[in-house]
C-alpha cells in the first residue's frame, strides 16, 4: 500500500486538501483522529499515562482529564517526553493497523507532526511527503477565523513546529495554498494521477 504523508504548518489547508482526496475515494488516516483515540478510556495507553503521572489525570467519567495534563505539561516540560513515550507507539501502531487494513488504490496519513520525531516518526510510515505550504499571513489570518485564536496563540504555536524550511526540505511534493481553495484542488489534480500510478508499484 503507498502511503502519502501529508502535512503542513497550522492554517496551511491539510484539512481542506485531506477532504478532497477522500472526495477522490483515497483512505485517509487523520493523526489527531489516532491522537484522541488512543487514550479513551479503559484503553492501556491511558492506564499507563495513569501509572506515571497518578489518578488525578482521570476524570469521575474515567476520561482522560485534558486540560489538567495540559497545565501540569506546560509547568513540568519533562512531563511532555512521558506522555509522547506513552502515546506515540501507540499512535503509530494504530496508524499501521489502519494503513495494512485500507482497501483504496493508496492512503494518505495526515499529521500536523508528520515530520518530527526522527527514525521512530510517523515519516517512517510514507513512501512519499507531500507539504501543503502558505505563507505566514495566511496562516494566522485563515487560523483565527477558524478557531477565533489570538495572533499570539496561533504565533506559539507555529513556534513550535518545524520552520517552512525544514518542513519544504523534506517534501517530495510542495502544494502552495495562498489562492482559492478552487486553484488548491487544482493543483490536487495531477498528484492524484501521479500517486495512481505510483501505487500500482506497491
Ligand atoms: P490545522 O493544522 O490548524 O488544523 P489545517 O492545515 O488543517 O489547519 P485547514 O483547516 O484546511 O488547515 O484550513 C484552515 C482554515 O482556512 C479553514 O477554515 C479552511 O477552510 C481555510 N482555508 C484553507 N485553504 C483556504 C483557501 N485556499 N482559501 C480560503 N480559505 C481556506
Amino acid at each position: 500500500m503507498l502511503v502519502v504523508g501529508l502535512t503542513g504548518g497550522i492554517g496551511s489547508g491539510k484539512t481542506q486538501a485531506s477532504n478532497w482526496f477522500a472526495k477522490q475515494n483515497i483512505h485517509i488516516i487523520d493523526v489527531d483522529v489516532l491522537a484522541r483515540q488512543v487514550v479513551e478510556k479503559n484503553s492501556p495507553a491511558l492506564q499507563q499515562i495513569v501509572q506515571a503521572f497518578g489518578e488525578w489525570v482521570i476524570q469521575a467519567d474515567g476520561l482522560l482529564n485534558r486540560k489538567a495534563l495540559r497545565e501540569y505539561i506546560f509547568t513540568h516540560p519533562d512531563a511532555l517526553i512521558t506522555l509522547q513515550n506513552i502515546t506515540h507507539p501507540a499512535i503509530r501502531a494504530l496508524a499501521k493497523q489502519q494503513i495494512d487494513q485500507a482497501t483504496t488504490a493508496y492512503c494518505i496519513l495526515v499529521a500536523p507532526l508528520l515530520l518530527e520525531g526522527g527514525k521512530t516518526g510517523l515519516k517512517q510510515l510514507c513512501q512519499q511527503i507531500l507539504v501543503i505550504d502558505t505563507d505566514e499571513h495566511n496562516q494566522i489570518l485563515r487560523a483565527s477565523l477558524r478557531d477565533k485564536q489570538t495572533t499570539e496563540q496561533i504565533q506559539a504555536i507555529m513556534n513550535n513546529q518545524l520552520s517552512r524550511k525544514q518542513r519544504l526540505q523534506q517534501a517530495d511534493h510542495v502544494v502552495t495554498n495562498n489562492g482559492t481553495l478552487e486553484q488548491l484542488y487544482a493543483k490536487l489534480i495531477p498528484l492524484h494521477q501521479y500517486y495512481l500510478t505510483l501505487a500500482k508499484q506497491f
